[in-house]
């Protein structure tokens, strides 16, 4: 057993920053509203740090991980450490880091996208935020790196070797984690045409380096560099630059470790192997196929982290197999081997093995960040050779992973029976597009350019605090629906009066889009506590899909009708996609993702039929997510997007020929997947094109998108009101691609986080538009 505690080590790549309790939320947002200053605000950070350092250590892990930690994001705080703020900001001597980062993070007051350069005289031109987009194929954004020729880079360790210190004192031994150079290139944008970011590699190598020399001085022997490029389609330029990266990094004090992980590293494995560094970690969750070639490529005397433990899913490691996997593989690296989860646990909640809104069965089969570690120490220890020691605590493990197999709250006959029967043509309308249109035509007599809203109206503090009044049972269902229905009734109301064409009951009674179809749907369960970071001081709690699906019974169906037995317009019904709830969920590893998809398309397939059933005409089946369940590697889109627009399908086609389907996207450009989203075969899509000013609509217009569109006419993520020129604008842009009679008049998307005012104010100028357009 001796030697074997110097062969196997533990680590993670990243821990959630959040707190336990979103602590760092809540003081984020105490300070930006002015009631907590910066020394109070950095007390939470190092508290946090060394609270979850602390949780590392007891762990048993071999490094604790600093630089995982960001008040707000890590890629901004990198931004910062190598001193390349853009310099759009004009940061004077007196900005603070802090300051300076949440300008960066947040703009500055009455932001335009388009900054001009720092003037002597206006020093504070206002100034736009830095874009922020997906990381990978997760729910967390980052924010992007700006470049340009003129970038130039300047380290600014303090910060982070103040953060070594403070590991080093724990006393713990500190592991650097860091995104590394290319993805950190490769991840920014650049605005200026004709010239290419990588040209600023051999600039910034310099400062990498320089820092990897700081942080040996500092004491920290190994260093993680991170390059999740290496599980995408590398061009040959990027492989180059990390060929170059490392060989210039290779000479530093420190020992680097090369972590990629979210997808496998195919043709970009060969070069993973051969990088100089010390040692290579590869997530064996997402690209279990690879990791025995890998264990034979990479040289025997580099370190291989082996990130068993599921980075981006809840359920409890199977720790029988995962055992079985790293002595095998620790057999072929002549019994040396690190072990880890197969990314940050950034992505997963903090813990959930006590969560209160679980019952205690689910809550056996699940792990959080800090269960997660635990399971760390028990495969340590079992590779150790302390069987005795390990012994109660696998057992444990190994009931909990056999319960849920076999357990009758995951199966449900039905469901798989219904899966295996699946009529081949239940994906399909009875008729083409071209045979429905005018049917739909005839029933809801619309104008030309209908307008129409995305869904939801104001989500006020009443709205709210009636819901959580529900939650906490300080109100009986009479009074909740009878709150509810005022509500509905106020945004029908005022949608006729504003004479909007198709209205919507307004969402009401929806805390969030997916969450909502989680709490009614059988296979579901939300815990009370399951926050993970989505950007910044915003977490989401995504809601826990651990069985096939089913419908109890109807989900929308009274609010619907009680909103169209209000008006003589047509009211849409309102559901969320199969794919989004997919997307937006956590959900099982037990079967494959299309065949959870298709169960969910089955349960809203039944809502479809039920609402159709209860006089609604037009029924919008929401996918904002469904571009970005794109896989990471180009090979697998095709299969992905044939599932995906069939799973839509199915949810879809149960209505007759002159019941409308509409679908709604954002959050994405689409470009890449518009013969999928034109086999969606709605009849409208409504979509998010006003802050791209339509361009967007190009492509559907070369594509000859053949049905309706509403490319959404301004930016709701705004309060400022547009003109109606603004927005007559924008649809003169698209008619311009797109014929007339295909085109739809409405916002970009819900307008539940904006106030009554702004909202009234705005729909009354769209309104006025497209009755311009129309007596044009
Ligand atoms: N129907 C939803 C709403 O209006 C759509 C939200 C979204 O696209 N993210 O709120
Ligand atoms: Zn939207």
């Amino acid at each position: 057993m001796f030697t074997e505690i110097f062969m196997i080590k533990t680590h993670v790549l990243g821990f959630p920053r959040i707190g336990a309790q979103r602590e760092l939320k809540q003081a984020l947002e105490r300070f930006w509203r002015g009631e907590l200053d910066e020394t109070a605000l950095q007390a939470t950070g190092r508290a946090l740090r060394r609270r979850h350092w602390q949780r590392q250590r007891e762990a048993g892990l071999d490094f604790v991980t600093v630089g995982d930690f960001a008040l707000y994001d890590q890629v901004l705080d990198l931004i910062q450490l190598l001193g390349c703020e853009p310099s759009r900001f004009c940061f004077g001597p007196d900005d603070s880091p802090l300051r300076r980062a949440f300008a960066m993070a947040r703009g500055t007051q009455h932001a335009s996208s388009d900054g001009e350069g720092c003037s002597q005289h206006e020093t504070s031109q206002p100034q736009a935020a830095l874009e922020m987009t997906k990381w990978f194929d997760t729910n967390y954004h980052y924010l992007v790196p700006e470049f340009a020729p003129t970038t130039r880079f300047a380290l600014q360790a303090e910060p982070l070797l103040a953060q070594v210190d403070e590991a080093i004192a724990l006393p713990a031994s500190p592991k650097v984690a860091l995104l590394g150079p290319v993805s950190f290139l490769f991840l920014g944008k650049s605005k200026v045409e004709g010239w290419e970011r990588l040209d600023l590699l051999e600039a910034l190598l310099p400062v990498y380096a320089q820092l990897l020399t700081r942080l040996a001085a500092r004491g920290v022997t190994w260093v993680q560099l991170d390059e999740p490029i290496l599980g995408l389609d590398l061009a040959p330029a990027w492989r180059d630059a990390l060929r170059r990266a490392y060989q210039v990094l290779s000479g530093a004090d420190c020992e680097l470790l090369l972590a990629s992980y979210f997808s496998p590293l195919e043709d970009n494995l060969a070069l993973a192997c051969t990088l100089p560094v010390a040692g290579l970690h590869v997530d064996a969750v997402r690209a279990p196929q690879e990791l025995e070639q890998v264990a034979r490529q990479l040289p025997p005397e580099r370190e291989l982290s082996v990130g068993i433990i599921d980075g981006r899913n809840v359920w409890r490691t199977d720790l029988d197999a995962a055992l079985a996997t790293l002595q095998r593989v620790r057999a072929l690296r002549g019994g040396r081997l690190w072990v880890s989860a197969s990314c940050s646990l950034l992505h997963v909640p903090y813990a959930l093995s006590a969560d209160a809104g679980l019952d205690a069965e689910l809550r056996s089969w699940l792990a959080g960040a800090d269960e997660k570690l635990d399971e760390l120490r028990l495969l340590q220890r079992a590779l150790w050779g302390d069987e005795a020691g390990v012994a109660e605590a696998l057992a444990r493990s190994r009931a909990a992973v056999a319960a849920r197999r076999t357990s009758a709250r995951v199966r449900n006959v039905a469901v798989a029976r219904r899966l295996a029967e699946l009529p081949a043509d239940l994906d399909r309308r009875s008729s083409p597009y071209a045979k429905r249109q005018p049917l739909q035509q005839h029933r809801l007599a619309l104008p030309e350019y209908p307008t129409t809203t995305i869904g939801s109206f104001p989500q006020t503090a009443e709205i709210r605090a009636t819901r959580a009044a529900r939650r906490r049972g300080a109100l009986d269902d009479a009074a909740y629906r009878g709150t509810m229905e005022r509500e509905i009734e106020r945004a029908v109301r005022c949608q006729e009066a504003l004479g909007l064409d198709v209205l919507v009951h307004g969402e009401a009674e929806r805390n969030d889009m997916v969450e909502y179809f989680g709490e009614l749907l059988a296979g579901y369960a939300i815990s009370a506590n399951g926050w993970v970071q989505s950007y910044g001081s915003r977490c989401v709690k995504p809601p826990v899909l651990y069985g096939d699906v089913s419908r109890p019974q109807a989900m929308t169906v009274d609010w619907t009708r009680f909103a169209q037995g209000l008006t003589d317009k047509p009211v849409k019904g309102m559901l969320t996609g199969p794919v989004t709830l997919l997307q937006w969920s956590f959900v099982r590893d037990d079967q494959p993702r299309e065949t959870t998809a298709l169960q969910l398309a089955l349960a809203l397939r039944d809502e479809v039929a039920d609402l159709e059933a209860a006089g609604i005409a037009v029924i919008q089946i929401d996918e904002p997510a469904f571009r970005e369940g794109l896989p990471l590697r180009r090979a697998q889109w095709p299969a992905y997007l044939d599932w995906a627009a069939r799973a839509f399908r199915i949810a879809a086609s149960a209505v007759r020929d002159d019941t409308q389907i509409h679908t709604h996207m954002c959050y994405s450009e689409f470009n890449d997947v518009l013969p999928a989203i034109a086999a969606m075969d709605a009849d409208v899509i409504t979509i998010e094109t006003s802050r791209s000013d339509m361009e967007l609509l190009a492509a559907f217009g070369a594509f000859r998108y053949p049905n309706g569109i509403g490319p959404g006419v301004y930016d709701v993520h705004s309060p400022r009101v547009p003109t109606t020129e603004e927005m007559l604008r924008l649809m003169r842009k698209a008619g311009a691609v797109i014929p007339a009679a295909q085109l739809w008049v409405n916002p970009d998307c819900g307008l539940k986080t904006r106030a009554w005012p702004e909202t009234e104010a705005a729909l009354r100028r769209m309104v006025d538009a497209a009755r311009r357009l129309r007596a044009a």
